[in-house]
């Protein structure tokens, strides 16, 4: 991440978890900025790169790689191809479905991972409020999983606003509740932690179906080289964003040398 400083995408976030232990108050961690999406967007600088597009099926007949794919923009569904090589750096259950057709083995690695799904509040606040701490993480049996003051995080303008994520166990548990019935009660058990706090001037939730991977693939990445298809991606590791780095990264090398 040292790398990404220079370029301004990434700087160096020191807080205050506000925990007894003097050795720990004092953290520090990576961020993008001015937000998460620089860095992907500083990596991706050159590519010639595709959004908001869903794949719905990859096919292969010996001729290369084809993706069927649906666009929010489109009426019709369009059809991309011939390609070398495919490699699917998506969540496992995500990949799976997609893999079944073309690659019986991959898929079943897919199936076997899992992920825990993530409902994360955003509140915004029309004054700063002081609080014993400007992040902190909490137990697997509790609510919430992490609280944070996003306006603490360099390069964060803008008025007073904290993120939280629920816990996995509460997440599965409201899977289904609309945004803004989880926004409430996501705000309410914020309320618990952060006492401190008044009422937001605007609050929203989102659902991350596949937010946290619990359990990995058993290697950090997947290489056909018959089928020249590749899967990269969180779940092959750890839920943690250096192991979709690391697996998206080893890969690589697997195929620089596949293709000599
Ligand atoms: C709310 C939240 C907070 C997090 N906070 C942290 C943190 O603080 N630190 C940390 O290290 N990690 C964090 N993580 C985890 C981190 O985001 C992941 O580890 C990382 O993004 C995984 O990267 P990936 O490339 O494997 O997959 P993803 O980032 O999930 O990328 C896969 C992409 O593929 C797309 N996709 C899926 N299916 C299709 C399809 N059929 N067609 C087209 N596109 C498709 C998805 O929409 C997605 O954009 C957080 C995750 C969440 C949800």
């Amino acid at each position: 991440m040292e790398d990404f400083a220079p370029t301004g995408a990434a700087a160096l976030w020191e807080f205050d978890d506000g925990m007894t232990d003097p050795a720990r108050t004092q953290l520090q961690r990576w961020v993008g900025t001015p937000g998460m999406s620089a860095l992907a967007r500083h990596m991706a600088g050159g590519l010639a790169i595709k959004t908001s597009v869903l794949v719905t099926r990859v096919r292969n007949k010996g001729d290369g790689w084809r993706l069927d794919m649906d666009s929010p923009d489109q009426d019709q569904s369009a059809s991309e191809g011939p390609f070398d090589a495919l490699v699917l750096a998506l969540p496992a259950e995500q990949a799976a479905p997609l893999l079944a057709p073309v690659a019986a083995a991959l898929a079943v690695e897919a199936t076997a991972a899992r992920t825990a799904p993530c409902w994360a509040g955003l509140f915004a606040f029309d004054r700063r409020f002081n609080t014993p701490f400007e992040a902190r993480r909490f137990g697997a049996d509790e609510a919430l999983a992490w609280v944070v003051r996003e306006t603490g995080k360099p390069g964060r303008t803008g008025s007073e606003a904290w993120v939280v994520h629920a816990s996995s166990a509460w997440s599965r548990a409201n899977l289904d509740l609309t945004p803004q019935q989880a926004a409430d009660a996501l705000f309410s058990a914020f309320r618990v932690v952060v006492p401190e706090a008044p009422q937001p001037i605007w609050l929203q939730a989102h659902r991350w179906r596949y937010a946290f991977v619990e359990t990995p693939a058993s290697s950090p990445f997947a290489w056909d080289d018959d089928l020249r298809l590749g899967l990269c991606g969180d779940w092959r590791i750890g839920a943690r964003v250096e192991a979709a780095w690391r697996s998206g990264d080893r890969l690589g090398a697997a195929m620089r040398s596949a293709f000599g």
